[in-house]
């Protein structure tokens, strides 16, 4: 299999767990809402981006793209694997509230980014998704895009264990501020 082959499949596998979680973990939220946050313009980037597109075409959806309406359907988002990390990033006002906590608040927070923390600056510097050129994306260094994706994967299961254990040890908040620094989060750690 080649390095973009490995890049992609474990890719799919990994934005599959992220969410599957996310929509458990909004469903109570998402399920009732009556002015659902996607857009048919925040589709486009799937047609632009070569990574995107790739993915889609190694898991294709089950129908496809509408110029008047992407990929929004009345079901929710027909496009199973490939979604740009951005929709992954969106929180409402309302699910922020709704969070107990300023911890919870981070830990959604980190959730949010870690899709896109798996392709950060994949190479000179832009994010993975934003490659336009087949040749730019054939030279990805699969060793980065691997450091990204277990970065990320920790930090997940360090957000799941905090959700189980209402708890976040020192290593677990390590492992969030991998994803997302911020000094009012390191402040809430050594508190
Ligand atoms: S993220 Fe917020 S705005 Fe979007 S569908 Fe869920 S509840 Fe509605
Ligand atoms: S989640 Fe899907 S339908 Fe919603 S904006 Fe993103 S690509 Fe479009």
């Amino acid at each position: 299999m080649s390095e973009l082959n490995r890049m992609i499949a474990q890719y799919a596998v990994f934005e599959t767990r992220v969410q599957r979680y996310i929509r458990n973990y909004f469903w109570p939220y998402c399920s009732t809402c009556a002015d659902a946050c996607c857009k048919p313009d925040f589709c486009q980037e799937t047609l632009e981006s070569i990574f995107l597109t790739f993915l889609r075409e190694a898991y294709p959806p089950p129908a496809s793209y509408s110029q008047e309406n992407g990929w929004v359907s009345e079901t929710g988002c027909i496009l199973k694997i490939g979604r740009p990390p951005v929709c992954y990033e969106y929180l409402c006002d309302e699910i922020m509230a709704a969070q107990p906590t300023a911890t919870y608040q981070y830990a959604v927070n980190v959730l949010s980014k870690l899709i896109s923390h798996v392709g950060k600056r994949a190479h000179r510097g832009k994010h993975l998704v934003e490659i336009l050129d087949r040749k730019e994306i054939a030279v990805v260094k699969f060793s980065y895009f691997e450091n990204r994706l277990k970065e990320a994967e920790t930090a997940f299961a360090s957000v799941v264990s905090f959700h189980k254990n209402d708890n976040l040890s020192t290593l677990n908040w390590r492992d969030l501020e991998k994803i997302l620094f911020s000094p009012k989060a390191v402040k809430m750690r050594i508190k």
